[in-house]
């Protein structure tokens, strides 16, 4: 692995304590299948762009308009970094400072309403966000939290159930956008569910940003008043996160992030989505986008054809939940038992579930890593026959150790991109 190589080269040189820690982790990924849908694999462009000397610059403000001398390059990395995020998503203005997804919707809120309005998000438990509403979440603390979920017969969502609760909270914010919904949005709707209610219509889509940029997903850009997203998740580029809006409400959302959130902008951070976004212009990434979907489909096909029962009956999108009740198996099981055969999911709550947060009864899985390494759908039905033998063989050290030999056959046969 040379990219690696090189990096952990340096680092072995200079403190070899951490430098084992990052080779551990290395390992780790390359040994293990990475289902866990919001994760993915940056390119050695995006590392090396993160890794660069862009970490030692000050630079409070916006390019052009800072608070600090010597801005001269950081300001064109950070103005190439905005016009690409604004081309990718056709957005007349985008802020790209925002170091995460939270960040990025705490800055959308304080430029859309203040503290003590009403938001109205998806339930956490249906698969909204934290931050759209948590109790234990900055949005749930500063704002009056209202919620809407899924239909309990089809367990989509149905606009005329959100429509009748938008009708009765009258939030100054909709927020739509989830990190457990297989299934696509619909931005018209939403956006006439907005005009109805007085409402002004926030667009989270950290999952699916990477979709939408292959074209993949509809785009929520035309029709939302704030368009909130994380670059790491599909986007595939590094940890962070991104604002897009029109014109008219720029000056509000860059207010909002610095500095009613943030102080200085990360850019080695803007750097390495500058990097990213450049990758989308290669006609690999919708290809890359539409492979996401297509495998997603293929694995959720396999898993229902060997009894396996997911919430909605499928997936529209780059992420599934297996709903264990039915096997009166736990969330926590199953994910235990994944790891132990290097398979890494995670446990996640399903709708209507009435166990705990903490042992909750779904499993959530996806294919954004997966597909980034190489992967299509002949290893989807390798995956999903995986993954069923574990869960119809929970605790079984025998079955883990036969699927833990095939899961790193897959891994070794579709190497890290860091060689
Ligand atoms: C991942 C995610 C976020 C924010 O994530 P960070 O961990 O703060 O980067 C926000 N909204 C949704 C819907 C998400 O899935």
């Amino acid at each position: 692995m040379a990219v690696a190589a090189e990096r952990l080269g340096v680092l072995e040189a200079a403190d070899p304590e951490l430098a084992g820690l990052l080779q551990g982790e290395l390992e780790r990924q390359q040994n293990t299948l990475e289902l866990i849908p919001s994760e993915n694999i940056a390119s050695p462009a995006v590392l090396a762009a993160l890794g660069s000397w862009l970490t030692n610059k000050y630079a409070e403000g916006t390019p052009g308009r800072r608070y600090y001398g010597g801005c001269e390059w950081v300001d064109q990395v950070e103005r190439l970094c905005q016009d690409r995020a604004q081309a990718l998503f056709s957005a007349e203005h985008a802020n790209v400072q925002p170091h995460s997804g939270s960040s990025a919707n705490m800055a959308a809120y304080m430029a859309l309403c203040s503290a003590g309005d009403t938001i109205l998000g998806m339930d956490l438990s249906h698969g909204g966000h934290l931050t759209h509403g948590s109790p234990v979440s900055f949005s749930g603390i500063l704002y009056h939290a209202e919620f809407y979920g899924v239909s309990p017969e089809t367990e989509r969502l149905d606009y005329d159930l959100v429509r009748q609760r938008a009708l009765e909270v009258r939030p100054k914010v909709l927020v739509a956008g989830a990190s457990a919904y297989p299934r696509t949005f619909d931005f018209p709707a939403l956006r006439e569910i907005a005009r109805e209610a007085g409402a002004a219509l926030l667009v989270d889509m950290a999952h699916f940003a990477g979709l939408v940029a292959g074209g993949a997903h509809p785009s929520p850009v035309p029709y939302a008043d704030i368009v909130t997203l994380t670059t790491h998740k599909t986007l595939r580029g590094p940890w962070g996160g991104m604002i897009l809006c029109p014109e008219s409400r720029a000056k509000d959302v860059d207010k909002a992030v610095f500095p009613g959130v943030q102080g200085g902008p990360m850019l080695h951070a803007i750097a390495g989505k500058a990097a990213a976004l450049h990758a989308w212009t290669q006609p690999e990434m919708a290809d890359y986008a539409q492979r996401v979907v297509a495998n997603a489909a293929r694995l959720a096909e396999g898993l229902m054809a060997r009894g396996l029962r997911l919430v909605s009956g499928g997936t529209d999108n780059h992420l599934m939940l297996i709903d264990l009740r039915p096997l009166a198996l736990t969330g926590r099981q199953v994910q235990e038992g994944c790891d132990r055969a290097g398979i890494t999911v995670n446990r996640n709550s399903i709708p209507f579930d009435t166990a705990s947060k903490f042992n909750p009864s779904g499993i959530r899985l996806g294919t954004p890593a997966v597909t980034t390494r190489g992967m299509g759908e002949a290893e989807m039905d390798e995956i999903a026959a995986l993954v069923a033998e574990l869960i119809h063989n929970v605790g079984d050290e025998a079955a883990e150790r036969r699927v833990a030999l095939r899961a790193r056959a897959l891994c070794e046969a579709h190497p890290l991109p860091y060689g």
